[in-house]
C-alpha cells in the first residue's frame, strides 16, 4: 500500500470515528444506518484507535529504495542496544556503540517480533 494511500485510509477511519461520535450513528454502505446509542463511546474508540494505528504505522513504515532491480537497507536497528540507525550512516552496517553488526528493520521484527508491541 502506498504511503499516500494509507494515511487517506487512516484519516478516513478517524473522520468516521468522528463522524459516529457526532451522529450516534454508523453506516456502514453509505445507505443504512444502524443507531449505535451507547455503543457509540465503543465504535468511535475503535475507529479512532484504528485510525491512528494505521496513520502511525504508515509514518513510520520502513520504505526501501530500489535502484537496478537491488533493495537497498534504509533503516536497520541494533539487536544489543535496540537503537535504530539509517542505513547510510553505519559503516558497514556495524552499531558505532555496541559494534554489533545490525539488522534490517523488516528481518528485525521478523525476528523479534515481540518487539512490535513496545514501538
Ligand atoms: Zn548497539
Amino acid at each position: 500500500m502506498k504511503k499516500v494511500l494509507g494515511l487517506f485510509f487512516g484519516l478516513y477511519l478517524l473522520y468516521s470515528a468522528y463522524d459516529v461520535y457526532i451522529s450516534g450513528r454508523f453506516s456502514p454502505d453509505g445507505y443504512y444506518e444502524i443507531e449505535l446509542g451507547v455503543f457509540k463511546y465503543l465504535v468511535t474508540s475503535v475507529f479512532a484507535l484504528l485510525g491512528f494505528l494505521v496513520v502511525y504505522k504508515t509514518i513510520n513504515r520502513n520504505e526501501k529504495i530500489s535502484v537496478n532491480n537491488e533493495t537497498l537497507i534504509e533503516y536497520s536497528k541494533c539487536p544489543k542496544c535496540k537503537k535504530s540507525y539509517n542505513y547510510s550512516e553505519l559503516k558497514d552496517g556495524m552499531c558505532p556503540t555496541c559494534n554489533v553488526k545490525t539488522i534490517e528493520m523488516e528481518e528485525y521484527f521478523k525476528k523479534y517480533p515481540e518487539e512490535l508491541n513496545d514501538v
